[in-house]
């Protein structure tokens, strides 16, 4: 293949038949037939048939198929033919939920796949990356993952990091100079960019020369990892979980089996008396409702605005405790209008500057040279500071495009965020003139001159003291200072940070950006919920402090500083002063990793945002990493776990709210497969310890746990948030999820559960001479004791509290439940495949009457306890009345 490094930029164009304008769309088609997607190839995905096999390596199958053997060799043939349709029926939904689940994750991910800017057709577009193609004309600016390989074709001070390629971690300064030798390694290739390599700094345009496969990065990987989804945190533990309870339970079969022999038990009999409980006890389902759950969990949160990256941060969003946003366009709506403007000593509203008078004619040329966005046709594209500039040039009859296109842009130095400055050169009436606009601290200390109506003067004290305050006044206000100077260059050259220095100062610009209206409600949701929000920017302390106190961060007590005053923190008083801190101004990326540090470090779990390139390492540092879906950068994207496809504040209190949801729903869910396990435990062991008939076949237990128990706990999984969620505290970092509460809930339950059924399996008459029907009454109390049971564990309050209709799907999965149940009591082809009997109209009675029991006194302990705490939350608040009253 041919190597550019060693070609010019015009042979390079013409081999791709293109020029600056960029390919026309017939090319575009041709060359993505010729040489396919900018794709690198993945591992190939499981086949359907090597999913459905891997289903059978579970401990579960294992057994069943143990019952299944037992089963022939009883010559029992109706319950050899269920189990092993069970096991397979069992396999083919595990199936279907892993191609799903699978799915859930693959749209997720297309929602958050990387884009490219691109020249086509002459217009500067954004496609998705995969869509590049050799000869493109790509545009690439900070912030960008570098899409495909390419050749440097114009270049305006690019810095890459191309650590992924060749392993160094600084930054390279490329150019657009061919380099004339045959062989050059990669590193040293400093006129070409490479697919996945980070942009750091500066602009460019790059010819691409090859995509997919054929980049440097796709001929050293092998095949790409695959890209499935790791286990959380939370499923892991309950994997542990289940194994050690496996165990256990493997170890009481083992015991119930050998008291079956003692008491010279059929050797078969025996076994499947050992087996039904293993049936009945092991909780097989926790790991896939924890994924089922978390998974409709990401598709409601992408519904409303949070795309989540990884499965991981629905679980990390629930115990939340710090949100570090950024200010503008997170807290604030990123809508730029210029309000008042300071020059020539004088300050004046924006629109009535003119072109007439020598300063601000100046001053407005500076702001829209100096610029690098447009506002067309009601289209605004670039930096909103930068736009509200262009839109006050409209104003005032002036055209951005005809201005850039009369007085053209000879050099420059980009704006970025840690400079805080941004300069260009341009040729003015014959004199080569470098403007500059920033931040007014950053850029006062390096004004020697000041540009009045009676000529350049050398800047006096008296003239900066007017300078700060005017711009204290404007932030004051809530309002963004911009300060513009300029500085005479002797010839045509490339600009350097040196040259950003004797500036003449020209003026100000204030511009105002407004809170988003819903900042402020969300802003009281997250300190009701006991998270503490954080303002962090690269605005001005003043301005920032302004607009943290409208919209309620700053309170009383807290402490709004700059990035310098963390620079004179170790890290030991950061972390001391933290708490009171909730506004940092003038904040370099680095500030905010040693601020999410230092929170991390007195256990609180971080939430952060960025959207910068230099933000990166902040996002992956924080526990959760919050992108920018409109604003942010690639590499931003790249690195965060979810992103706001709004921007918005509100968004991510939303989705803490979703997240502990989620978390409360997981555990419900997990709360009822456990409780009505454990009831099945309880009948079998008591059952067998009292020498009792058998009071199950191993069919009767898979049919509860594998078809009646499913669609209750899923239908939990989905219960709404209630309007509570955010008046708790979040949860501890290691809280687990099977405390000693919530087990000995579990066995309580459990407990009252399997008491009903075996009330019912004495009333059937398991001591006497039908010990089919008393197994037919246990088995269909226990069935439908936990269909009702599924109501209790929607959530902590009484089902009233929470809306007796408040879950549809709950009552769904009853109904369907039911169904089943009753199918197999009355089905006479069903009977007999599930070993039941037909029961009285008294018997059938009976076992509503019992089944419904444990619900009723759960029930009415948790309306006892709701009334209890309501009455002591009264107290609480007449206490407090009285208190004021005393106080006053
Ligand atoms: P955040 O998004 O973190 O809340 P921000 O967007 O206000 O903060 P930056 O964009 O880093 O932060 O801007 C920091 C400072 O740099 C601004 O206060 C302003 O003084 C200056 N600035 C911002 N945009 C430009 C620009 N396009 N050109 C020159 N200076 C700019």
């Amino acid at each position: 293949m041919k190597s550019y490094f060693n070609t010019n930029v015009e042979d390079s164009l013409k081999d791709f038949n293109v020029t600056k304008d960029g390919l026309t769309s017939q090319q575009v088609t041709e060359s993505l037939t010729k040489h396919g997607l900018n794709a690198l190839n993945e591992k190939k995905k499981q086949t359907v048939i090597q999913v459905f096999l891997s289903q059978f390596k579970d401990l579960l199958v294992f057994i069943l198929i143990i019952a299944g053997i037992i089963s022939m060799m009883s010559h029992n043939v109706e319950s050899t033919l269920v189990i092993f349709a069970v096991i397979i029926l069992n396999a083919i939904l595990g199936t279907v939920q892993h191609f799903k689940a699978e799915q859930s994750l693959d749209s997720l991910k297309a929602l958050s796949s990387p884009s490219a800017k691109v020249i086509r057709d002459g217009a500067k577009i954004e496609i998705d990356s995969k869509n590049v193609v050799p000869g493109d004309i790509l545009i690439l600016e900070a912030g960008d993952l570098v899409a495909a390989d390419g050749r440097i074709i114009e270049n305006y001070s690019l810095q890459v990091n191309e650590s992924s390629l060749t392993g160094e971690s600084l930054s390279v300064d490329k150019t657009t100079e061919m380099i004339d030798k045959e062989e050059v390694a990669l590193g040293d290739q400093k006129n070409m960019v490479f697919s996945g390599s980070l942009v750091t700094y500066g602009r460019a345009l790059v010819l691409v020369t090859s995509t997919g496969m054929k980049t440097e990065i796709g001929k050293i990987a092998t095949l790409m990892e695959e890209t499935q989804e790791k286990k959380t945190p939370l499923q892991v533990s309950l994997d542990d979980f289940s194994k050690k309870l496996a165990f256990i339970i493997l170890a009481i079969c083992v015991v119930v089996f050998g008291l079956s022999l003692y008491r010279k038990m059929d050797v078969l009999d025996s076994l499947m008396f050992a087996v039904a409980l293993a049936v009945a006890a092991i909780p097989e389902a926790l790991s896939s409702i924890v994924t089922i759950v978390l998974a409709l969990g990401t598709q409601k949160m992408a519904k409303e605005n949070a795309i989540i990256k990884k499965l991981k941060a629905v679980e990390g969003l629930g115990s939340v405790s710090i949100i570090c946003s950024d200010k503008t366009g997170t807290l604030t709506q990123n809508k730029m209008t210029v309000k008042k403007v300071y020059v020539d000593g004088k300050l004046i509203d924006g629109e009535s500057l003119s072109l007439d008078d020598n300063v601000q004619a100046y001053l407005l040329k500076n702001s829209i040279l100096c610029n690098d966005s447009t506002s067309q046709d009601g289209k605004e594209i670039g930096d909103p500071t930068e736009v509200a500039l262009v839109n006050l040039g409209h104003k005032l009859s002036i055209d951005e495009l005809r201005l850039r296109g009369d007085i053209s842009r000879l050099a420059e130095i980009p704006f970025d965020s840690d400079r805080k400055l941004m300069s260009t050169l341009h040729n003015i009436d014959n004199k080569n003139i470098m403007f500059t606009k920033g931040a007014l601290d950053v850029m006062l200390d390096r004004v020697k001159y000041i540009m009045t109506s009676e000529g350049i003067k050398e800047i006096s004290y008296e003239d900066k003291q007017n300078i700060i305050i005017t711009n204290k006044e404007l932030s004051e206000n809530g309002l963004r200072v911009l300060a513009f100077g300029y500085k005479e260059l002797s010839e045509v050259r490339d600009l350097t940070l040196n040259d950003e220095n004797n500036f003449t100062f020209i003026g100000l610009i204030s511009m105002i950006d407004p809170p988003r209206e819903e900042s402020k409600q969300a802003v009281a949701d997250c300190i009701r919920a006991g998270i503490k929000p954080i303002m962090i920017t690269g605005d001005h302390k003043i301005t920032a402090s302004a607009i943290a106190k409208e919209i309620g961060i700053l309170r009383d007590g807290d402490r709004a500083i700059e990035g310098l005053e963390i620079d004179k923190m170790n890290d030991e008083e950061l972390k001391n002063n933290i708490e009171h801190i909730s506004v940092y101004a003038r904040v370099s990326p680095e500030h905010k990793i040693r601020i999410v540090k230092a929170w991390q470090e007195k256990g609180e779990i971080v939430a952060m945002t960025g959207d910068g390139v230099n933000d990166a390492p902040a996002l992956k540092q924080a526990d959760i990493g919050i992108a920018m879906g409109i604003t942010g950068t690639e590499v931003s994207k790249d690195a965060a776990s979810m992103i706001l496809t709004d921007d918005n504040f509100a968004t991510i209190v939303k989705s803490v709210a979703n997240g502990r949801n989620v978390y409360n729903n997981i555990k419900n869910s997990i709360k009822f497969l456990l409780s009505g396990n454990t009831a099945g435990i309880i009948a079998v062991l008591y059952s067998s310890i009292m020498a009792l008939p058998m009071i199950f076949a191993p069919v009767h237990l898979l049919f509860m746990n594998l078809l009646t128990d499913s669609l209750p706990a899923i239908a939990i999984g989905m219960e709404k948030a209630n309007k509570g969620l955010l008046n708790e505290k979040p949860r501890g970092r290691s809280e687990s999820i099977l405390t000693k509460d919530f087990l000995l809930g579990v066995g309580l339950e459990g407990l009252l559960i399997g008491v009903v059924t075996l009330v019912a399996f004495y009333m059937g008459g398991a001591k006497g001479t039908t010990p089919l029907t008393a197994s037919t009454m246990a088995f269909a109390t226990l069935c439908l004791a936990r269909l009702f049971h599924g109501f209790n564990c929607r959530g902590k309050n009484s089902i009233f509290r929470l809306g007796v209709f408040g879950n549809r799907y709950a009552w769904g999965a009853f109904g369907i439940g039911l169904i089943l149940l009753n199918s197999v009591l009355f089905v006479p082809f069903l009977q007999n495949l599930f070993q039941v009997e037909s029961l009285s109209l008294n018997q059938y009675g009976l076992i509503y009457l019992l089944a419904v029991i444990p619900t009723i006194i759960i029930q009415t302990v948790k309306v006892v306890k709701e009334n209890i705490a309501d009455r002591k939350e009264n107290v609480t608040i007449i206490e407090k009345e009285e208190k004021l009253e005393n106080i006053a």
